[in-house]
Order: C-alpha cells, then structure tokens, then sequence
C-alpha cells in the first residue's frame, strides 16, 4: 500500500498542522501538501527535548541501545513504502533507495552495539594520593552527553544522512534528545521515518520529546533552531553556503555552540606516473563509474584528476571521455541543485585555457557527464577550478612534473578525501603527497575510488574547512558520537552520587 503523508511535523509526540503549506516536489509520483514550519514549533519542540535531556541522558546505555535497535525494526517495517515515497521524491532509482534503508538501519544497530561495549565513555580515574603533597582527590572522568541536538540532513541522502540518519543516531546513542529539521526536497521521506522513531519510542515508554520533526518550507525553522537557547550542538548535511550561513548563526549566539557541517568537497585523484602507465584506462573507467554514480550527487564525487603531462595523459583522457559518453540521462535531486550544476558548468566552460572534453546535457533535472582538461599553471591561478560543482562533472588537470603536482596539492582546501592511484614505482612520489594530503582531507585512500564511505570504527567522514566545519571530527562511523558529548570530571564525588556509568 501506498505511503501517504499527513503533512504534520512530529512536535514530541503529537501529530500537528498547520494552516501554511507547501507542496513537495517529486522527480515523479504525486505532489503532496505539507504544513510549513514555524518558529513556534521550533521552540515547542526545543522546550520538549530540553525537558526529555534529564531522564534521556541518564538513561541506561541498554535503554538507548533497545531504542536505536526498536527504530532500525520500525524503519524496516515500513520499508517498501519508504522507497517508495522515497524514489518518487529523489528520483534516484530503487535500488539504491534499498541500499540506503539497509546502510541506515545497520548505522543505528551499530550504535545500539557500539554504546553497549561502553568504550565511548573514555573513563579515566585518577586514583586519590592523600600523603602526596599536595594531596592528589579522586578524579574520575567519562563522557557526557552534551544536551539536545539539532540535525539538517542533506538531500542527496533521504535517509542515510537525513531523519534518522548519521548525525540521529549518533545523538540518540549519546543521551542527547533531536530536533530535526526536514529537508524540503523530501518531506514525505522524513514524515514516514519519524512515524517510525514515534513508533519506537511509544513501544518502548520513553518520553516522546526524545525525537521532533519540523518540516521546512521557510528558511527562519533552520536559522530559529540553531538560535535557540536550548540547543546544544548542531550536525548539518548540506551544502558549503547553507552550511556557513548556519554555522555564523551558532557562532554569533550569546551562547555559542558547536556545529558539526558536512559540507562539500571536490576529492581530488592524483594518478602516479607508473599506475597511468600500466592501467591508465582501467583509472578512466573506474573514475568514470566513481563520477557519474548517482548522477555525480555525492560529495565524496572525485570531481578532480591530477595526472603529469605526456601520452599517457592523452591515453587517460580519451579514455575517460570513452567512458563516461554512453552515461545514460540521470535524474538530479531538485530543480536547484540541476541549476546550479548548470551554472557550475558555465563557469569552468567560460574560464581561459579551460577545454570541454565531452559536451553533454542538463535540461531541467535531466543530467549527463561534461569533461574538462586544463593545466596545473590554469589551475593554480583560478581559484573556482578547485570549488564543488555538484554533480557529474570532472576535471582532469595536466601538470607539467612531480613538483607541480605537489603545488597542486599544497593548493587545495580542505577535502573530506584525496585519492591516490600508484604502483611500487610509484612510492617516493606518494611519500611526498602523503604529508600535504593528510593535512588537506578527512580520509586519504589508495587505488580505489572515494564514492562509497564505509561505516564502521575507523571511518572518518569530515576534513578541514570547506569540507567541513570542524575537522577535528567524523559524520560518519562510531567516532561521530564524540560530536554530541563532553568530557567531565567528578572529584572526590561518593559512589552513591556519580552516574552510573562510572560506578
Ligand atoms: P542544502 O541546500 O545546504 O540543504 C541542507 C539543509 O539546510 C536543508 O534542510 C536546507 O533547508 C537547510 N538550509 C540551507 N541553507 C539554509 C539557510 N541559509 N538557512 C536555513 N536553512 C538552510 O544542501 P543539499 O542541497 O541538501 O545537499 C547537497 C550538498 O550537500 C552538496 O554540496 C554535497 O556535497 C553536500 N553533502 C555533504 C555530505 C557530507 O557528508 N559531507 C553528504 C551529503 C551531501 P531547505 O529544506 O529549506 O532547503
């Protein structure tokens, strides 16, 4: 049976409307009618989470992990409406939809297990010493969780980085109650997943303003939520310029907090003299399927090759051209990002010593591949070249030797990857890059390609600004629940008093 969505935000329990409305704007399927979100309801439901913070973080971890195991069950219950409102609002086909749902489900169930083996905690004691002198009290150390939690998730991911995605499940494994803030390109997504956190959490008892949901509709919910007093911390999905403006919002409060964005990046491949040599063409298929996987939306995209000047060059470029020209027209997300990819286009084609490679398409949202070669020296003089353009849209970059493809690298922001493609002898040239690149991303990898992030305990998903706007963390992998804890310290405080956790 069809999904269809009330319209409703989930303000701590309740169901509830409103009179202004917007309507979605499906890649195909029925439009659907939404209440816009209110400032009123952001406080609503801030007040609520506040109000849940007591009994929630002092919950037991065996609680929360039962919570985040009961919604991974709820999500999978409603699974074939899921993808179904789902495709209809993205247009980004079933199978991935199905792929994302199992990725999302297995984040919370990871969470349930991660918190249980209680690592996270970092307990540390410093056992007391009276006949030092000065005497040394007891100190005992452990995480906490550091109050409600914002999330905006990203469009590009209805479900794996949206309601009850990453930022979610992290929060909720830490104590911290969420506000969510729903994406406008899929209100119906993230109206059924939060009927599905609301199940959860009425089968379990537990206080119903753990979890919100406030759709969109008008900027202010997002700029009010991150303003208001009761939020504690921010994780964000999205883009470099919505990310920013909401990241000044959190710094500029009386109280500021932190605000974990993931934004974009453009995930540079550097292709080593002795790798393009052997299987130049085999790099130019791979980075084709890398490329135009999902239509390009992804920000893990290599938007970027670097390889060295000569004929192995030209075999690599004719070869991604090759490749990458029977892509078949792909749907993007929303009208926006299909414009704005447009005019990321218009920009690279318009730049001097800049070449167009492959002409293709973008009408409406109906997208395929453009190639583009220029020189390191181009390059390294127009900053834009190394800027997100947010889809299918590669570069390839022609340096004349080794030193300038560690200028290049030197050049670039902050990156959530940067990959490397090299043979044995190829190793002097990677240990040079190593040192730049792992000051540059979040995650530098090897003969692979970086669309695809693992989650798991070694994952880290972030990277220096723009990539994101704390690079000291991860939106991915057990890591992330770090973001929405503090680390405090009780001395000389009797067992009967101490949380729990450190009895
Ligand atoms: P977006 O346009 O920035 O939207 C993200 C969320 O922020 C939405 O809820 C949006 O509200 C809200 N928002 C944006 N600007 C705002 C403002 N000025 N004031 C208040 N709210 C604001 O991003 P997107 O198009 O969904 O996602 C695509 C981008 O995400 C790409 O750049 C991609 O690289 C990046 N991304 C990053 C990661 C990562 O892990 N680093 C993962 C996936 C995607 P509305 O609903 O009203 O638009």
């Amino acid at each position: 049976m069809s999904f269809k969505p009330t319209g409703k935000h989930l303000i701590a329990g309740k169901w509830i409307g409103g009179e202004a409305t917007f309507m979605s704007e499906p890649a195909h399927g029925p439009a659907h009618e939404f209440s816009v979100g209110t400032v009123a309801l952001v406080d609503q439901a801030a007040k609520a989470a506040e109000a849940a913070f007591y009994g929630f973080g002092y919950s037991t971890r065996a609680q929360r992990a039962a919570l985040l195991n009961r919604i991974a069950d709820e999500i999978e219950a409603r699974a074939a409406e899921i993808t179904e409102i789902g495709t209809q609002e993205t247009g980004l086909p079933e199978a991935r939809l199905n792929g994302e749902r199992g990725r999302t489900t297995g984040q919370l169930r990871l969470f349930a297990s991660h918190i249980e083996k209680g690592d996270y905690l970092d307990r540390r004691h410093d056992v007391a010493l009276p006949d030092r002198t000065p005497p040394r009290p007891d100190i005992k150390m452990m995480q906490r969780p550091i109050g409600p939690v914002a999330v905006f998730g990203a469009s590009n991911f209805p479900l794996a980085f949206s309601t009850a995605g990453g930022d979610t499940a992290a929060a909720l494994a830490a104590g911290c109650p969420v506000v969510v803030k729903g994406h406008s390109a899929h209100p119906g997504t993230g109206e059924i997943i939060a009927q599905a956190i609301d199940a959860a959490l009425k089968a379990l008892d537990m206080d119903p303003g753990i979890f919100s949901l406030i759709q969109g509709g008008k900027r202010d919910v997002g700029s009010s939520l991150v303003q208001h007093p009761l939020i504690k911390a921010v994780g964000f999905t999205g883009s470099l310029a919505g990310g920013r403006a909401l990241y000044d919002l959190c710094a500029q409060r009386p109280e500021p907090i932190p605000f974990f964005g993931e934004l974009g990046s453009v995930n540079p491949m550097f292709l080593l003299p002795e790798a393009i040599k052997a299987r130049g063409e085999a790099i130019a298929k791979g980075w084709a399927g890398s490329l135009t996987m999902g239509a390009g939306q992804f920000c893990t995209n290599p938007g970027i090759s670097v390889v060295i000047d000569g004929p192995e060059a030209e075999a690599f470029i004719s070869a991604s051209v090759a490749a990458l020209e029977p892509t078949p027209v792909q749907t993007m997300l929303t009208d926006g990002i299909a414009s704005a990819y447009r005019a990321g286009r218009d920009r690279i084609a318009a730049s001097a010593g800049v070449q167009e490679l492959l002409t293709s398409t973008c009408d409406l949202r109906n997208a395929t591949p453009y190639l583009f070669v220029t020189t390191g020296k181009e390059w390294l003089g127009n900053h834009y070249l190394g800027e997100e353009v947010f889809g299918p849209l590669g570069l390839v970059v022609k340096v004349g030797d080794a030193e300038e493809m560690l200028t290049v690298a030197r050049s670039l922001q902050g990156q959530l990857t940067c990959t490397l493609h090299l043979d044995d002898g190829d190793v002097e040239l990677a240990r040079g890059l190593m040192p730049i690149l792992e000051r540059k991303a979040g995650r530098v990898l090897a003969n692979g390609y970086p669309t695809g992030v693992e989650v798991s305990e070694a994952m880290v998903h972030g990277g220096p600004y723009p990539a994101s706007t704390n690079f000291g963390a991860t939106s991915v992998g057990t890591l992330s629940i770090r973001r929405f804890l503090r680390p405090v310290s009780y001395q000389n405080i009797p067992d009967a008093v101490l949380p729990a956790d450190l009895v």
